[in-house]
């Protein structure tokens, strides 16, 4: 159900909520759906208890009925990326104010060991190659970006284990675990940079202002060229027309400037189960220059 191309390659990616895909790591999952590679999104909340984030959609219907306006945007960001996508069922935990309650329902407020449930099984049906998600931190302090982090790795290992969760199918080893080095300060800092250069002014100075700069805690280990995917990536976060603010700076810097200046979206490899691995540090494994340059390195024959 899942496979275009049985006895191919598969990534599957875990985000916290519909438009996340769209925002981290987005051109490489279209750049890897043009190379022949099934692409799965799995889904952790239906982003319920989200906000409104574009002025033009704050009114009282979109609202009313923002759940069922987030998976049809999530079911048209899907189809520009040319994903296959599942929810896997859980409800938003909103963003709480500090000291504030988590809601009890939501997604954050789980046991780890029980969340992992439904993606164990997703894990065994898609049986992916390469699984990407968040770092520890969550790439940003939601919690259920966090959370999304801590049932993807747990996940990670108790599918490949027959004596977790036998009841969701036959155990399957994922041989990779990405995660997402996203829209780091680096790379608002270089486009800041770049654009007034060539006579463009930058909406990123009040962010980078705001924004330590201390080094990362991830070091990179692998950049994918996909300057060529960003026109897909715009569009499929276009779609999630709720989230994105078309004026908003991510979305105000020239295509042509990124495209120069930072071609690639970069990923730290967490995990490597590939042999070799285990004697030389995963950072070490199947570069082929100063970065591994594929996420399937060491994967294909
Ligand atoms: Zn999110």
């Amino acid at each position: 159900m899942f496979t275009k191309h049985p006895g191919g390659l598969r990534l599957l990616t875990v985000h916290a909520h519909p438009d996340d895909e769209s925002s981290k790591g987005a051109a490489t999952l279209a750049r890897y759906v043009a190379e022949g590679v099934d692409v799965l999104v799995a889904t952790c909340t239906g982003g319920e208890r989200g906000s409104v984030l574009n002025p033009a959609m704050d009114r009282p219907e979109v609202w009313a009925e923002l759940p069922r306006i987030r998976r049809e945007e999530m079911a048209a960001a899907r189809d520009i990326l040319g994903v296959g996508q599942r929810f896997l069922g859980f409800t938003d935990s909103g963003m709480p104010g500090p000291g504030e309650p988590l809601p009890d329902d939501c997604f954050a407020a789980q046991e780890v060991e029980v969340a992992a449930a439904p993606l164990v099984a997703l894990i065994r049906e898609f049986r992916p190659h390469v699984v990407v998600t968040y770092d520890e931190t969550g790439g940003y302090p939601h919690p259920d970006h966090v959370m999304t982090h801590r049932v993807t790795v747990e996940a990670f290992e108790a599918a490949a284990d027959p004596d977790r969760h036998p009841e969701a199918g036959e155990p399957w080893q994922a041989a990779k675990l990405y995660y997402h080095l996203a829209l780091s300060r680096a790379w608002f800092q270089t486009l800041h940079d770049a654009m007034p250069e060539q006579g463009v002014p930058s909406a990123m100075g009040e962010l980078l202002a705001d924004w330590p700069d201390t080094p990362p805690a991830l070091a990179t280990t692998t950049r994918i060229t996909c300057a060529e995917q960003f026109a897909v990536r715009d569009a499929a976060l276009l779609a999630h027309a709720t989230q994105v603010e078309p004026g908003a700076a991510f979305m105000a810097h020239p295509r042509d400037i990124e495209r120069e200046v930072w071609p690639t979206e970069d990923y730290h490899l967490a995990r490597c189960l590939l042999p070799g691995a285990g004697e030389v540090p995963a950072t070490e494994l199947y570069k082929t220059g100063p970065y591994e340059t594929d996420l399937f390195s060491g994967l294909r024959s």
